[in-house]
């Protein structure tokens, strides 16, 4: 598809909005002009494959999104940047009581994390996929001899705790959980199923959320 073509597509799914969908909503979409109550903050990856509001069937005004590649949430004292004051904010100003922190399956981000030559060529990831070392390293200290598929498995998990950890830094975030305001939560979404795996930070294991589609 070629600019023309790609720039139409999107152009027609806009029209369709607002043909269809927006007057169907618009007792919704007025209230929202007031401003937004989110009840939760999604951190997910910059992937096309993830469309948080039809994963979690949310409607507008319900889930506060940041995306990053590898969903990847720096330390505080690493980066000051887009996801710090996002995070600020959404604690802070919009007092959201849940952060979910979102992998996925085939997530490019992991696969170079697992094999840094996938990001040769591109400094800016490199650097970005420095704040996910950790997993790395856990991956490689824990399951240095696994088969590739479960390497990747086990890294795209890790990868979602250690931004669980990586939030805790972040001043707003460890206020609202001193004070039991705020749940941090990590799920690994996969694509190819549509099964959801979630894991709370204390306890740092997965389990399915909800079970499997049908
Ligand atoms: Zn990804």
């Amino acid at each position: 598809m070629n600019s023309q073509e790609a720039l139409a597509k999107i152009v027609q799914g806009v029209a369709k909005f607002q043909r269809e969908v927006y007057p169907a909503k618009r007792p919704l979409f007025e209230r929202l002009k007031h401003g937004q109550q989110p009840i939760a903050m999604f951190f997910t990856c910059a992937d096309s494959r993830i469309l948080p509001a039809l994963l979690m069937q949310s409607q507008p005004g319900e889930i506060f999104i940041e995306r990053t590649p590898g969903n990847i949430a720096p330390k505080y004292s690493d980066h000051v940047g887009g996801v710090t004051a996002s995070v600020e904010f959404a604690v802070m100003a919009l007092h959201v009581p849940l952060i979910i922190v979102c992998g996925h399956t085939d997530c490019g981000v992991v696969k170079a994390l697992l094999e840094p030559e996938q990001a040769a060529g591109m400094p800016a990831l490199q650097s970005w996929m420095r704040h996910s070392q950790p997993s790395r390293e856990r991956l490689l200290r824990e399951h240095r001899d696994a088969p590739t598929e479960e390497k990747l498995r086990l890294l795209t998990q890790y990868n979602v705790l250690t931004q669980l950890e990586n939030l805790q830094t972040h001043p707003a975030v460890a206020a609202a959980l001193s004070r039991d305001e705020l749940l941090l939560q990590g799920w690994v979404y996969d694509i190819a199923t549509g099964c959801v795996w979630s894991a709370d930070a204390a306890s740092g294991r997965f389990e399915l959320l909800g079970g499997a589609p049908e």
